[in-house]
């Protein structure tokens, strides 16, 4: 197994600059990884050995020209399907997309190619981002290279297990409501929802526009910085992008400066519902950002126990409205009805959605039509958002008190496949410290914290700051990680167990 692919992203662009080693030599480590283990883990619905190794080729040969080159070209990287790709098959997970090849490239994606990052393939997910398992994915389930007998987390399950089993070292999530946080926390990799609007929507297939928002999933908080800053910034092209630079979070990555800030624990994401060995490591980890010269308080944010509420309103309207577009005309898959000789549009249309949609896709689509039919809109819709607002009001008044609040990312570590499939609401828990973000806009980030003592699985530790404040995180995420890696004696995963390579490489 090469060296080169347990290595960061931030060592991967300083070997590129001393020409150690080639982005072709590097991309081929990758590839020749995800040929020797991807039959078990199946991170991947793509790969895109060709095209990868053609940029890899056009940056090594800017290089040897002495061209100016960004610091991460050669540095390569997986996509979650979500994100559309010109050229290269896009599913979302779902069946009513497939052998869809988009015409056009998201905006996140040209920035990634502009850096001269090669795109390795695309990463296995929920059906159209809607799960915490990727058991909801129709192309079969990813599987955690901690324990190939439990989930890697959901929706972006694909992207964070890719990085834990050492086939990518950088990956692209999305977060509708902890997509990028949870799948983080199970596989003891690092994920951030920047702020909404801080990385362009434009080309991510929409779950729930008013709360997705892309973002890096990385094995560091230093190298999600540097991808933060290579995909973030105003994209004309995405209504909603936020105006001005992206926050300086590589310099507060490089800083870890936390001294005197205020850190808040959510008294309403601590307790009871949280796994014991989640709890221990969560408050072990409070103990050195003390030790790192920051002071802990104590804040209450009552209206968070009604954020999954909200969101199970919110998302499932917006998804119904979404979803509608596939429609077995535009994209993907078209079913003819049986037994009907002259079948009319709408007799097509019926009959692609029930072939091609997923039950989770379809429970969502029928609660977000009922919560936005005349007469409910008011009582289901209109609640929700006011209970969003009062999300935001408790976001504004713990920031009064606290520089960033703190919570576990996920209430349990990764639990086994097929354990909560036929329990959604049980598999909707998963999110219960993650949502509040997406409702409210603001970022977070989730970093390993340790392994949790029942079960030495990983625990993530959840970092939100206020809105455009993404810089606070990586203070903060990156203080942490020094001092636990110092306790471990270096990255959490290293202590995976090795997979076996099953096809020479
Ligand atoms: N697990 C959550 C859901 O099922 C969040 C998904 C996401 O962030 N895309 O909706």
């Amino acid at each position: 197994m090469s060296t080169l692919i347990r290595t960061s992203a931030a060592e991967l662009a300083s070997i590129l600059a001393t020409g150690e080693a080639s982005a072709v030599e590097i991309t081929q480590a990758h590839l020749d990884r995800i040929a020797a283990v991807d039959d078990q883990v199946h991170a991947f619905l793509h790969v895109d050995a060709e095209g990868a190794l053609r940029s890899a080729a056009e940056v090594d040969k800017l290089r040897a020209a002495g061209d100016d080159v960004h610091v991460l070209a050669g540095v390569p990287i997986a996509v979650k399907d979500v994100v559309v790709t010109r050229g290269l098959p896009t599913t979302a997970g779902s069946a009513i997309l497939r052998g869809w090849v988009p015409p056009y490239d998201a905006t996140l994606v040209t920035r990634l190619k502009n850096a001269g990052m090669p795109i390795l393939g695309k990463t296995n997910m929920d059906e159209f981002a809607m799960g915490s398992s990727t058991e909801h994915s129709a192309y079969g389930p990813t599987r955690n290279p901690w324990d190939l007998t439990r989930i890697p987390g959901g929706s972006g399950g694909g992207s964070a297990a890719a990085l834990a089993a050492f086939e990518a070292p950088l990956a692209i999530g999305t977060d509708t409501g902890g997509s990028i946080r949870q799948p983080a926390a199970v596989t003891g990799t690092v994920g951030v929802k920047p702020t909404y609007g801080g990385v362009s929507r434009y080309g991510l297939i929409a779950m729930a526009s008013s709360l997705d928002q892309a973002g890096p999933c990385t094995r560091s908080v230093l190298d999600a910085a540097l991808l933060h800053s290579v995909i973030g910034g105003h994209d004309p092209m995405d209504s909603t992008s936020l105006a001005g630079p992206v926050p300086a979070v590589v310099e507060a990555a490089r800083n870890a400066d936390v001294s005197g800030m205020r850190i808040g624990i959510i008294t309403e994401l601590t307790g009871d519902g949280f796994q014991l060995g989640v709890r221990e490591r969560f408050d072990s980890s409070l103990a050195h950002l003390v030790d790192a010269g920051a002071q802990v308080v104590e804040v209450s944010c009552p209206s968070f126990v009604y954020a999954l509420a909200a969101y199970y309103l919110v998302m499932p309207s917006e998804v119904s409205s979404n979803l509608a577009k596939f429609d077995a005309m535009r994209y993907g898959l078209r079913v003819f009805p049986e037994g009907i000789d002259d079948p009319s549009a709408e007799q097509v249309m019926a009959a692609t959605r029930d072939a091609g949609f997923g039950d989770e896709v379809k429970r969502r689509i029928i609660l977000g039509t009922y919560a936005l039919s005349s007469g409910y809109y008011d009582a289901y819709y209109g609640s929700a958002q006011k209970v969003r607002s009062l999300i935001a009001a408790d976001f504004a008044a713990a920031f009064e008190q606290a520089d960033v609040l703190v919570s576990p990312t996920a209430p349990t570590t990764a639990f086994p496949l097929g354990a909560k499939l036929s329990d959604p609401l049980s598999m909707y828990m998963q999110d219960i410290a993650t949502i509040p973000a997406n409702l409210a806009g603001v970022p977070g980030i989730s970093l390993p914290c340790g392994l949790a003592g029942e079960d030495g699985l990983p625990v993530g530790f959840q970092i939100l700051a206020p809105a455009m404040k993404d810089e606070r995180l990586y203070a903060v995420g990156s203080a942490l990680e020094q001092r636990l890696h110092h306790a471990w004696g270096g990255p959490l995963l290293h202590r995976i167990p090795a997979l076996t390579e099953t096809k020479e490489a």
